[in-house]
């Protein structure tokens, strides 16, 4: 009975997304939660929640050009 666990990251217990009752898509992830706090949690600040390490790959936005406009001129 090997199903794929999924990580509750507010509390970081690890659920099967079958039984998880409260799921939750922020920036095209689902995210599972094992309770309705849980739920409510991230949906306060998913931001804050949201680790690409728990979803898999991430693509960090790349910058035109580094912005150095305090660079301390002595
Ligand atoms: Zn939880």
């Amino acid at each position: 009975m090997a199903k794929e666990n999924v990580l509750d990251v507010v509390c970081g217990v690890r659920l099967d997304p079958v039984n998880a009752s409260y799921e939750a898509v922020y920036e095209d992830r689902m995210y599972y939660f094992c309770s309705d706090r849980c739920y409510e949690e991230f949906q306060r600040d998913p931001a804050r929640y949201a680790q690409p390490e728990f979803g898999g790959e991430f693509q960090v936005p790349t910058e035109g050009e580094p912005d150095f406009t305090e660079t301390p001129a002595l």
